[in-house]
């Protein structure tokens, strides 16, 4: 029988706000009530994942709880923010009990992992969507933002960009499938919110941005809020082997443009690099940033289509300028 909304905030949602002291009052009043600690600002962010715009119609239910939460952690990690609270609004096609039970799953384990209390929400009929709005914690003066860099600061890029975007073309079929391919669709169905490094970047990194749309369109909002330009030399990104195994030729493409990574793109100033912290996740330097405006990619990029990311109502690349394109590496 399928729940009424009461039921299903009570049975599927009203525990999530347990894990955190600062809660006063979590699901089930007309607000939430929690505390923030003295000496804090608290940065806050949304992001929505709307079936067959986000993800595919069909990816399961626990990659679908993980994903919403997790695109919301990558802004937080972005700040150099602690995760604190969050906000859940669905929309759901109809009470489905098996589907709720996964998408909880993912959603729980990513909360419960980077101790975020779910404190409050809203379910509705509709096509399937789902809204997460998040606070996170971070010292007074002390969050990262787009804008700081400067000419000479040096740029890296957390993780292996491209590997989600081509783990969604493995699951819409357009790339194939060999075991290679299991690591990059797990990188789009469950990505990982670099929280620990943001926050370790807090009085390193100059300037952050998580990747969301592509890397080269996202250095190009880096750099448009800072001021600057960059160079960014394709013969040092980090393409990884899964990818190049995956993808073929289109591989540096992917790592360029493609989305959906939620890595962590910074820069650092020179007498800074040594204070880059060793987490276990891969930082690559990728590139300078320069005077001037815009992104200058330097290197050979096989393969067709815009570099410059993917735009909800442009539906194609934007500013980036990309020489080198097609010719010999410089
Ligand atoms: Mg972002």
């Amino acid at each position: 029988m399928p729940l009424g909304e009461f039921e299903l905030i009570q049975r599927f949602f009203a525990s999530a706000g347990a894990c955190r002291d600062d809660v006063v009052l979590g699901v089930g009043d007309d607000a939430a009530l929690v505390v923030p600690p003295p000496g804090v600002e608290i940065a806050l962010a949304a992001d929505a994942i709307v079936e067959g715009v986000h993800f595919p119609a069909g990816l399961d239910a626990e990659a679908i709880g993980h994903r919403v939460l997790a695109v919301n952690l990558s802004d937080l990690a972005a700040m150099g923010a602690e995760p604190a609270w969050a906000l859940l609004s669905l929309t759901l096609p109809r009470s489905d009990s098996a589907w709720l039970e996964g998408f909880t799953r993912g959603l729980d384990a990513l909360a419960r992992r980077s101790g975020i209390a779910l404190v409050g929400g809203d379910t509705t009929s509709g096509p399937l969507a789902a809204v997460v709005s998040v606070a996170g914690l971070v010292p007074r003066g002390q969050a990262l933002r787009r804008s700081g860099a400067r000419p000479g600061d040096w740029i890296y890029v957390s993780g292996a960009p491209g590997e989600a975007a081509a783990g969604l073309a493995v699951l819409q079929g357009s790339l194939p499938r060999p075991a290679a391919a299991e690591r990059l669709v797990s990188r789009f169905r469950l990505p990982e919110p670099r929280l620990a490094l943001g926050n370790a970047l807090r009085g390193v990194a100059s300037a952050c941005i998580d990747v969301s749309d592509g890397l080269a369109a996202d250095l190009g909002k880096l750099c448009a809020a800072s001021g600057v330009g960059a160079r960014l030399e394709v013969a040092s990104l980090p393409v990884s082997a899964a990818l190049v195994e995956v993808a073929g030729a289109d591989a540096t493409r992917l790592c360029l443009a493609g989305g959906d990574d939620y890595e962590l793109l910074f820069a650092v100033p020179g007498d800074r690099v040594g204070d880059l912290p060793e987490l276990g996740v891969t930082l690559t330097r990728i590139g300078r940033v320069v005077a001037g405006a815009g992104v200058e990619i330097v290197g050979e990029v096989r393969g067709e289509g815009p570099l410059g990311g993917y735009d909800h109502f442009l539906k194609e690349g934007r500013t980036t300028t990309a020489r080198g394109l097609g010719g010999p590496s410089q």
